[in-house]
C-alpha cells in the first residue's frame, strides 16, 4: 500500500433547498467526521472540505413557488445547514458555498480549459420550450405521466414513484411546471462531455485498479460501465447558475453536476493558498464521502472531468453509504418525513452524541437501513448509559470515595489484569483498521467493547467488596479502570466528541494523540481527578412516544394532503361562463357580525361601486388584518339577505380538503373592477 503524505477529505455538498436531516448525517457527514477526526488525532496532514450546493433547478423552482429570488433561498438554507453541522460537531476545515466568487471563477475556468482543449462536443438537440413563459424547460420543469408506472406526476428526469430515470421526451402528456402549458420542442445548443471516450480508461481505473472499493460502490460503477457510457451535457438553459464562459452562450449555465464537485476545489482554494498540493500532488490521498445517489457523479463523471483537465489527482476511494429510512419509510423532504437536526436539538438538547452514536451504530454502510425511535432509545439506555456511562461513573465515583480523587498506585497484577491491559491495545488496533477501511459501524462496536471490557472487569473484580478485605488490591483494580477510562477518551473521540470532552474534563486529561491509545500508564499515580457528572442519562418512554406521535401526525397530514379532490363538475359552454361577472375589488372595512362565529361584514370597493358583502371567513381571517387587501368577487350574484344585512356578491375563496379557506387574489395589484376571465 502506498504511503500518502497528506489527506484531502470531501463530503457531498448538501443541496441548499432545505434543512439537514438524519439521513444526511448517517450517510455522509458522520462517517466523514469520524474519519477526519481520527486522521487529525494521528497527526497526519488532513483537510476536510464541504459547502452548500446552491445551483440547479430545484432551487429555482422553490424560489418561484415562494415568490422570492433563488439567492434568498440559498442564503436561508446555507446558514441553517452550516449551523446544523456546527451544532453536531461536524468538523470541516471549511464550509463554503457555490455562489461564492472563488467558485464562479474556478468552475468557469475549468469549463474554459476543457473547452479550449477541445474536450467538449457541441450539439444541438430538441428540448422542450415553454411558449408562455418564454424559456427552455430543464428536466425538473417538466412533468407528465410516467411511461412505466402511469404516475401522473413524474418529472422530466425521474419518476419518483417507480424510481426510473427518464428523459423529458419520454413523458406522456408533458406540461410545464412554470406556466402549466404544453411545451413545444425547440432546438438548443449545448456542450457535452464525451464520457464514452473515457470508458476504457474508467473500466481499468475502477474495475481493475480499485477492487478494494466498497461492494455497493464498485457494483454500481460496474453496472454503469456495462450499460455503456454516453456523452453527457454539461450545460443547461437556465437563468440561475454559472454562465457558460463561451461567446454566444447567453442564457446558458453550467449544469449543476459539472459545477458542484468543482466546489470541493474552490473550497480548498478559499481555505489555503497551498490548495494545489492537495489537488495536484500524487502524494495526496483524496477521499469523497457521499451518499449512493451521488456515486455516478463522483466515480465516473467527476473523475472524467478531472482526467480531461489533466493536472488533478483522482479519488483514492469513494466510500458511499446507502440510504437511511425512517420508521420503515423513505425519508422525504417534501413529505416532511424526516428527523430534522435543528428540531432534534430542541427536543434533545445536549444529546448530539446520542444521535451520532445511534446513526453510526446503525449506519447504512452496505445496504439501506432503518432508523427507529425505539432503536435510538435502546442504543442510549442499553449501551451509552448502561455500558459506557455506567463504567465511567463507577470508576470515577469509587476513585473519589476511596482516594479523594487521586489515581492510586498499582500493585502486582494478576493474570486477569494482564489480559485486560493487553485487550486495550488489541481493541485500539481493531478500531484503527476498521476506520481506515471505512467500516465505521464495526469501529464503533469495537470502541464500545473497550467500555464493555471495563464494565466486566469491575463486575468481576468487585472493588466495592474487596475494599473491606484487601484495600491494596483495590488500588490496582481502580488504577486499571482509570487507565481504561483514559483510553476511552481517545478511542471514542472520533465518534462521541462532546461526551469525551466532558470526560476528559472530569479526569483532567487532555491527550488527544491516537498513538497514546493502548498505553496503560496514561494517568500517573497521584494525578487528581474531578467530581464526575453523568455522561449519559436515560431516555424515558414518554420522550420517545412524543417523537413517534409527531411522525404519526406527519403521516396523517400527508394523507389528508393526498386525499382525493372533489371530482370535476359537468362541462359548461363558454357562454355559460361569461355570464359570471368576476372582478377585482379591495376590502375597505371589515367587522365581525355579532352572535355569529363565521361571518364577517365587509365594505368593498369594486371599482363600479362601494358595496357590502357578507362572507363566511371569520374563522380564517381577523377583520383588522384584511383591510386594504385586494380580492376577487362575483359581482353579479343576486343580492341576498344574511342576518338582516343585504349582501351583494360573493368573495372567491379556495377551500382545501380540510375545509380551510384562502382568499383568491390577483398576483399583483390591478385596478379595482378589472374583469377576471
Ligand atoms: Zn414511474
Amino acid at each position: 500500500m502506498k504511503n500518502f503524505k497528506r489527506y484531502l477529505v470531501t463530503s457531498a455538498l448538501p443541496y441548499a433547498n432545505g434543512p439537514i436531516h438524519i439521513g444526511h448525517l448517517a450517510g455522509v457527514y458522520i462517517p466523514s467526521d469520524i474519519y477526519t477526526r481520527y486522521l487529525r488525532m494521528k497527526g497526519v496532514d488532513v483537510i476536510s472540505v464541504c459547502g452548500s450546493d446552491e445551483h440547479g433547478v430545484p432551487i429555482t423552482l422553490k424560489a418561484r413557488r415562494e415568490g422570492v429570488t433563488p439567492q434568498e433561498i440559498v442564503d436561508r438554507y446555507h446558514v441553517l445547514i452550516k449551523k446544523a453541522f456546527e451544532d453536531f460537531g461536524i468538523a470541516f476545515d471549511i464550509y463554503s458555498r457555490t455562489s461564492n466568487k472563488v467558485h464562479y471563477e474556478t468552475a468557469s475556468g475549468f469549463f474554459k480549459t476543457l473547452y479550449d482543449k477541445g474536450e467538449f462536443i457541441e450539439k444541438t438537440s430538441d428540448q422542450y420550450y415553454d411558449m408562455e413563459a418564454g424559456c427552455f424547460l430543464a428536466d425538473r420543469y417538466i412533468m407528465g405521466t410516467c411511461p412505466h408506472c402511469g404516475n401522473e406526476n413524474a418529472y422530466g428526469d425521474q419518476c419518483e414513484k417507480c424510481g426510473t430515470s427518464l428523459s423529458p421526451n419520454e413523458l406522456i402528456n408533458p406540461h410545464s411546471t412554470v406556466s402549466g402549458s404544453k411545451p413545444v420542442l425547440r432546438e438548443t445548443l449545448h456542450w457535452y462531455l464525451p464520457l464514452d471516450k473515457y470508458e476504457p480508461w474508467l473500466r481499468k481505473w475502477i474495475l481493475e485498479d480499485h477492487k478494494e472499493w466498497k461492494t455497493n460502490v464498485y457494483g454500481q460503477c460496474k453496472s454503469w460501465l456495462d450499460q455503456g457510457l454516453q456523452p453527457r451535457a454539461v450545460s443547461r438553459d437556465l437563468d440561475w447558475g454559472i454562465p457558460v464562459p463561451v461567446e454566444g452562450a447567453e442564457g446558458k449555465v453550467l449544469y449543476v453536476w459539472f459545477d458542484a464537485p468543482i466546489g470541493y476545489i474552490s473550497a480548498t482554494k478559499e481555505l489555503t493558498p497551498e490548495w494545489e498540493k492537495y489537488w495536484k500532488d500524487s502524494d495526496t490521498k483524496l477521499i469523497h464521502f457521499i451518499g449512493k445517489d451521488n456515486i455516478v457523479f463522483h466515480c465516473i463523471i467527476f473523475p472524467a472531468i478531472l482526467k480531461a483537465e489533466g493536472s488533478y489527482i483522482l479519488p483514492e476511494n469513494v466510500p458511499a453509504n446507502e440510504f437511511l429510512n425512517l420508521e420503515n419509510d423513505k425519508i422525504s423532504t417534501s413529505r416532511n418525513w424526516a428527523v430534522w437536526l435543528h428540531e432534534y436539538l430542541e427536543d434533545f438538547p445536549g444529546k448530539q452524541d446520542v444521535l451520532r452514536y445511534s446513526l453510526c451504530a446503525n449506519a447504512p454502510e452496505t445496504k439501506d437501513n432503518d432508523f427507529t425511535w425505539k432503536d435510538f432509545q435502546a442504543r442510549n439506555n442499553n449501551e451509552l448509559v448502561a455500558i459506557l456511562g455506567n463504567f465511567v461513573n463507577r470508576t470515577l465515583v469509587l476513585t473519589n470515595n476511596y482516594y479523594e480523587g487521586k489515581v492510586p498506585e498499582p500493585g502486582k497484577t494478576d493474570s486477569n489484569d494482564d489480559f485486560v491491559l493487553k485487550e486495550i491495545t488489541r481493541i485500539r488496533q481493531n478500531v484503527e483498521v476498521s476506520i481506515e477501511t471505512f467500516r465505521f459501524r464495526e469501529a464503533l462496536k469495537e470502541a464500545m467493547n473497550l467500555a464493555r471490557l471495563g464494565n466486566k472487569y469491575l463486575a468481576d473484580a468487585e472493588p466495592w467488596k474487596v475494599i473491606k478485605t484487601d484495600p491494596e488490591r483495590v488500588k490496582t483494580i481502580l488504577n486499571i479502570a482509570l487507565q481504561i477510562t483514559a483510553n476511552l477518551t481517545i478511542i471514542f473521540e472520533p465518534f462521541l466528541p462532546f461526551s469525551m470532552k466532558k470526560l476528559r474534563g472530569w479526569i483532567n486529561f487532555n491527550e488527544l494523540k491516537w498513538s497514546e491509545a493502548g498505553k496503560t500508564d496514561l494517568l500517573t499515580p497521584g494525578h487528581l481527578i474531578n467530581k464526575p457528572g453523568l455522561l449519559f442519562d436515560k431516555i424515558e418512554d414518554e420522550e420517545i412516544n412524543r417523537q413517534i406521535e409527531k411522525l404519526l401526525a406527519t403521516k396523517k397530514a400527508n394523507e389528508t394532503a393526498e386525499a382525493k379532490i372533489t371530482p370535476g363538475k359537468e362541462p359548461i359552454t363558454y357562454d355559460d361562463f361569461i355570464k359570471i361577472d368576476i372582478r377585482t375589488a379591495t376590502i375597505l372595512e371589515a367587522e365581525k357580525i355579532p352572535k355569529t362565529t363565521k361571518l364577517l361584514k365587509l365594505k368593498i370597493d369594486t371599482g363600479l361601486d362601494i358595496r357590502t358583502i357578507v362572507s363566511g371567513i371569520a374563522e380564517y381571517y381577523d377583520p383588522e388584518t384584511i383591510i386594504g387587501r385586494q380580492i376577487s368577487i362575483v359581482a353579479n350574484l343576486e343580492p341576498r339577505k344574511i342576518k338582516g344585512i343585504e349582501s351583494k356578491g360573493m368573495i372567491l375563496m379556495a377551500e382545501d380538503s380540510d375545509g380551510k379557506l384562502v382568499m383568491v387574489a390577483p398576483s399583483e395589484k390591478v385596478n379595482n373592477g378589472s374583469m377576471i376571465k
